[in-house]
């Protein structure tokens, strides 16, 4: 159960639920938390702990068992990226692009030979993946791609760049869009040791340190035709993906709230000026009880947005507001965290700092802040301002 459950969300969860969120939070509390700033410092993302949350079924939880999954509810799918990212951002953006990015489509898409294939490796993580749609010449627009596939007999060749990488140079497969000879957009599994495949590493991030970002560089990359997804078609397969990761995000967001919230609580409760607690301060106050308003908003969407997944009626438009929202209240609230830990706040003694320019990112992938305005302007007008 959330420590910061103001309105007793946790009490909609079914105990199995309930249970997956508790064996996370341990196992995240002990293996994790302890070395999280010395990773974010040292910008390492910690490859050991792959298998680890492949056994404790974190990859891909909400695909079914006979590939690998844990046929876990959407609602402990969440659960999942809320203690995650109550972490690091970089821990929940490692799994949400394995499961929801790279095991999503091969399975919704993939041909039955290509799930059985490399589904259960990536669950158990055996095997890492990574998702090519952004490019250099900008991620907001991706039908404007670039990245060319082109038939060959059995074969397609692949040529072009992806940027922004998130997993690319520790990743074996690398899920790749491009477009086809007729201009129409399709995803490939490609093998990342295919002669010409090439990832360069991002260096110098100030956000999202403990996760590794690449620049990928397709060079006449020659891939068999029964590596493409027969069933994705079009943009609106990759967006589909994009949909599931953004669902995952919405949680995440919400445990960064609680993470932030405890820190500048406990840190307020103890700090002495002008001879008095600075939690007795009004000013203080205001600013920990808008972490519980918006902690208790972004746990009441997402557990919705769960509820509607389940039941398979949930849109992408839902997700978008969500994964604004809740994001954007997230930042917020590490920002206000950091102000009340005062000049310690700046350290990363304290998480707060790590967690809001992790979250520089969160706001500025899977679509921005503005893009999901836009989505969701579109959706309620029947206008798009793209
Ligand atoms: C650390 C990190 C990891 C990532 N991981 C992945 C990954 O694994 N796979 C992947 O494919 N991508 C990944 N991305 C890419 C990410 O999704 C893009 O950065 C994002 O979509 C924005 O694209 P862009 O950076 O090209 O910005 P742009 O699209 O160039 O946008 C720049 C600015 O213009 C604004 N803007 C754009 N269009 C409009 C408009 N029509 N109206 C108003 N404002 C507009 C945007 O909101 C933004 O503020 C990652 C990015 C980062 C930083």
């Amino acid at each position: 159960m959330p420590a910061l459950d103001y309105y007793r969300v946790a009490d909609l969860f079914t105990p199995e639920e309930r249970l997956i969120q508790e064996e996370a939070r341990r196992f995240l509390e002990a293996e994790a938390a302890p070395h999280i700033a010395q990773w974010w410092e040292e910008g390492t993302f910690p490859r050991h702990l792959i298998p680890r949350f492949g056994e404790l079924g974190f990859l891909g939880s909400n695909l079914p068992e006979e590939y690998g999954g844990a046929g876990a509810s959407n609602v402990a799918y969440g659960l999942i990226m809320y203690e995650l990212e109550r972490i690091d951002s970089g821990l929940r953006s490692f799994a949400s692009v394995q499961s929801s990015l790279v095991m999503y489509p091969i399975y919704r898409y993939g041909s039955e030979e290509r799930r059985r294939e490399y589904l259960p490796k990536l669950a158990r993580g055996e095997i890492v993946g990574c998702f090519g749609l952004t490019e250099p010449d900008g991620g907001s627009d991706p039908g404007s791609m670039k990245t060319r596939a082109r038939k060959d007999g059995s074969s397609y060749v692949i040529t072009g760049r992806k940027m922004w990488i998130t997993n690319g140079n520790i990743a074996d497969i690398a899920v790749i869009w491009a477009k086809d000879d007729e201009g129409v957009i399709r995803g490939f599994i490609v093998p990342t040791d295919t002669p010409g495949f090439r990832a360069r590493e991002i260096k110098h991030k100030a956000s999202l340190r403990a996760s590794v970002t690449s620049e990928l560089i397709l060079d006449e990359v020659r891939v068999d035709a029964a590596q493409m997804l027969p069933e994705a078609r079009g943009l609106g397969a990759a967006l589909s993906c994009l949909t599931q990761a953004r669902y995952g995000i919405t949680w995440g967001a919400a445990g960064v709230i609680d993470a932030v919230f405890h820190e500048a609580l406990e840190f307020a409760r103890h700090r002495i000026t002008f001879g008095r607690p600075i939690a007795e301060r009004q000013l203080v106050q205001a600013k920990l009880v808008e972490m519980v308003e918006s902690h208790t908003q972004a746990l009441l969407m997402s557990w919705r947005l769960g509820k509607l997944k389940d039941e398979d009626k949930l849109t992408y438009a839902q997700v978008s507001l969500a994964k604004r929202s809740n994001v954007r209240a997230a930042l917020q609230a590490a920002r206000s965290a950091r102000e009340i830990l005062g000049g310690s706040g700046i350290t990363l003694e304290y998480a707060a700092i790590r967690h809001m320019l992790n979250l520089e990112t969160v706001d500025t992938y899977e679509g921005t802040y503005d893009i999901h305005t836009l989505i969701v302007g579109r959706d309620v007008t029947g206008m798009g301002a793209f």
